[in-house]
């Protein structure tokens, strides 16, 4: 059982819809409004020092929720409650706080607060190449969010910081690539430099958008560890997104499977991956790559047809019916609660409810 203590995140019935712009004619012909539902009222719980995976297809929601939690993006509707550091505790006033040591995200903050949530709360990006000056050496970059968050207090102090940072993500010796530009290293290289641009800062929230997703398949893992290893030495958490099971089966402890704008499975990595209940899960579990065909998870047999729908034109009941080899009539109609099917463990599908 989860103690309300030890949760660093509970984000309830998160919603974020995206207005769809109409033609003319739909105008004057009276077409009503429309909008994509990209995430559409989800609800879960980060544990302290825990790796929580978003877990989808591109198009579910996932990526939308994560710049959601950053507030690079703002809300329709939803709470979500985070669990300040000690540190930035002492620089809140209390009257900041909803409960303990909890703040509203989505509440009007003041600049100096929402500041020090910037800090606290980082986000590392999918693409290496793009999330990365061209213009600017790796020293600049490491610099740049010291200087706005005022870190150190001299050139020196920074610097000292900075060839830190390089150290932790084990670019060495970092003398020397304080001096190089992006273009001069290698794509591994980039994603462990926005690693340190995240962690010189000391967040305690770390939300990673699909980072290994762009990089050979030979230095994922080494990625993969690394980020593990900062979570021991600094008691991080992840928010973790990717689309691919087999790295959320590595680095996961907890797994919500999304669909849609919707979690349709949620729970531990392990229970998620060895024993999937919802026939989407399963279909993405078979999807996984196993080089001994006796592993593989007989759920290739009930394959899902088709391609994944429009998120604005989204079907009515649960948004799987029309591609589920298992739908029924209710199906159509209704849309499937989240009920437990063992401890940790729920699903959102219509076969597990008693009726
Ligand atoms: Fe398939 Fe129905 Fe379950 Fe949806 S609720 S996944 S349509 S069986």
């Amino acid at each position: 059982m989860i103690q309300v203590s030890e949760v660093k995140l509970r984000v309830e019935n998160l919603k974020k819809y995206f207005p769809v712009k109409r033609s003319i004619s739909e105008i004057l012909r009276g077409k009503p409004p429309r909008s994509v539902k990209a995430v559409d009222g989800i609800s879960f719980e980060v544990v302290e020092s825990d790796v929580f995976c978003l877990v989808g297809e591109s198009g579910c929601g996932k990526t939308t929720t994560g710049r959601l939690i950053a507030r690079l993006i703002e809300v329709s509707d939803g709470r979500a409650l985070y669990k300040v550091s000690k540190e930035v505790k002492e620089l809140m006033p209390q009257g900041i706080f909803v409960y303990g040591d909890y703040v509203s995200l989505f509440d009007k903050l003041p600049s100096s607060i929402d500041k020090l949530l910037k800090r606290e709360i980082q986000i590392i990006f999918q693409d290496p190449y793009g999330s990365l000056n061209s213009r600017m050496t790796l020293g600049s970059i490491l610099e740049e969010p010291l200087i706005i968050h005022s870190i150190g207090s001299s050139k020196e102090e920074r610097q000292e910081i900075i060839y830190k940072a390089l150290s932790e993500v084990r670019l060495n010796p970092p003398e020397e690539f304080v001096e190089r530009y992006p273009h001069m290293i290698s794509g591994g290289q980039r994603q462990r430099v926005a690693v340190a641009r995240v962690m010189i800062l000391n967040p305690s929230l770390v939300i990673a958008d699909e980072p290994v997703s762009m990089l050979d398949v030979s230095i994922r893992a080494e990625i993969l560890q690394l980020m593990l290893d900062l979570k021991s030495s600094r008691n991080l958490s992840y928010i973790f997104i990717t689309h691919d099971l087999a790295v959320a089966n590595y680095i996961c402890d907890k797994i919500a499977v999304m669909y849609l704008g919707k979690i349709v499975e949620t729970g531990l990595a392990s229970k998620i991956i060895n024993n999937p209940y919802h026939p989407y899960t399963k279909a993405l579990v078979a999807a996984v790559p196993e080089p001994d065909p006796s592993n593989r998870l007989k759920m290739r047999e009930v394959p899902i047809k088709s391609e994944i729908p429009s998120a604005a034109a989204v079907p009515s009941g649960c948004r799987l019916h029309p591609r589920c080899p298992y739908s029924m009539d209710v199906c159509k109609t209704q849309e499937p609660p989240i009920i437990d099917v063992e401890p940790e463990h729920g699903v959102a599908c219509w076969l597990y409810v008693k009726r």
